[in-house]
């Protein structure tokens, strides 16, 4: 737990490196050292190749002139983890829940879940949630089922936050530095993790942009179980059918391939659904800047929910958050590709209807949103290989 190794909850980065190469994004094993990445390049043509049980994977067709737009986002990211506790300021009971670096989306109903338990402690039924990223929306929905009445007061609203430039992919990542973790965070995140896997499931379908997909791992080195002091391995089950595919029966030109099934939340819809829901459970949203907690104090409502984000840093005061800096590139939607991958190295592909997502940018400090374009050249190249690589 110690180690400053890099893994999955130990980035082990300089401050403000951008992490490329060495960067473990899965939560299994690590996926290092891909300086040697495949040989190809762009496929001009959908083609397809093999993969377990018969199936063909089409091959994502990656390209400059098909790439439709680029964005950038800061997960928020505390070394110790997520933030969810209730703290009494004056009359008022705050309760936190913000931090969830790479692993909002993933996270946001089991957090939302363990915050509202936390409100137990207030007679309050008016509530203020602070935020309408991911976690403010659905903090916002659970105290709606609890018969709460909450308001949202937030400064962006989706399309604008962060929680709109997230992949979707559900796996806790990029959330902890292992050497930082207690144990009360590791019981709040596998609690947290099984709720939230158990709710999505509940949500999975066309309205809500979510589904089950395949996901290929793929390592230029083994790939390992997570070891027991990784709170990953808490969740193993999770991921029912994982397996590690022998070289004939996946179509990569990687020497290490693990597929394991996982739930696609596609941001632009599920976002959209969720104010749509909140909205129709008769709740407010108040577009509003908080400058001050004294601001917030002098709020209506005595119960507080803080889901600001990265925004807590500020407000709040908590030095601990710092950004990570992602960047994606998106391409031309691809209907027939109905899988994901990780890696090798730091990069990934999902296929939403907005588009094909390609990314595996992780800056570590890296204050700003601007695209830089030799980052997203390096995204589309590595990317390219995988896909130019693969056998038809
Ligand atoms: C490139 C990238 C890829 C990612 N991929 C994934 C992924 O595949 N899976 C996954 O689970 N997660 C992913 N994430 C992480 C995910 O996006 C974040 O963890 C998540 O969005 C955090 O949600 P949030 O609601 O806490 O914050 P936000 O979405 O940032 O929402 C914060 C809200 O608080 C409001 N606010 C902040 N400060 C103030 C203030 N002073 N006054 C009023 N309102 C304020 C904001 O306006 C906003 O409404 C990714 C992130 C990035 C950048």
């Amino acid at each position: 737990m110690g180690s400053k190794r890099p893994s999955i909850f130990n980035l082990g980065v300089p401050e403000g490196a951008e992490v490329t190469y060495s960067m473990q994004i899965s939560r299994r094993g690590f996926v290092a050292g891909a300086g040697t990445l495949l040989a190809g390049c762009a496929a001009r043509r959908v083609a397809v190749g093999p993969t377990a049980g018969g199936a063909r994977l089409a091959r994502v067709r990656v390209a400059q002139d098909r790439v439709i737009r680029t964005i950038a986002g800061l997960r928020p990211f505390r070394p110790s983890g997520f933030v969810v506790r209730a703290e009494k300021m004056g009359e008022k009971l705050v309760v936190h829940n913000y931090g969830h670096g790479g692993s909002g989306i993933t996270l946001s109903w089991g957090t939302s879940l363990l915050a509202v338990e936390e409100a137990a402690k207030s007679e309050a039924r008016d509530c203020a949630v602070l935020g309408c990223g991911v976690v403010g929306l659905s903090t916002a929905r659970v105290l709606q089922q609890r018969g709460y009445h909450p308001v949202i007061y937030a400064r962006e609203m989706p399309p604008s936050t962060t929680s709109n430039v997230a992949g979707g992919l559900w796996e806790p990542v990029s959330l902890f530095d292992g050497d930082r973790v207690t144990p009360e965070f590791r019981r709040q995140y596998g609690e947290a993790a099984r709720l939230a896997h158990r709710r999505y499931q509940s949500l999975a379908s066309e309205r809500y942009g979510v589904r089950w997909l395949p996901m290929y791992q793929l390592s230029q080195t083994a790939i390992q179980a997570p070891r027991a002091d990784n709170p990953a391995s808490d969740i193993e089950s999770l991921y029912p059918e994982t397996k590690q595919l022998a070289p004939g029966e996946h179509p990569f030109a990687v020497p290490y391939v693990q597929r394991r099934y996982s739930m696609l939340i596609e941001p632009a819809i599920y976002l959209q659904a969720m104010i749509a829901d909140f909205q129709s459970g008769g709740g407010r949203i108040a577009v509003r800047e908080f400058r001050s907690v004294s601001e917030i104090l002098a709020l209506r409502e005595s119960l507080i929910f803080n889901c600001t984000g990265l925004g807590a840093r500020t407000l709040f005061g908590d030095a601990e958050l710092i950004p990570i800096k992602g960047q994606l590139a998106f391409l031309l939607p691809q209907p027939e590709v109905d899988y994901m991958t990780l890696g090798p190295g730091g990069i990934y592909m999902f296929p939403r209807h907005d588009g094909i997502l390609l990314g595996g940018s992780f800056e570590r400090g890296v204050d700003n949103t601007d695209v830089v374009p030799e980052t997203i050249a390096r995204i589309l190249r590595e990317n390219a290989a995988v896909f130019g690589g693969m056998r038809a």
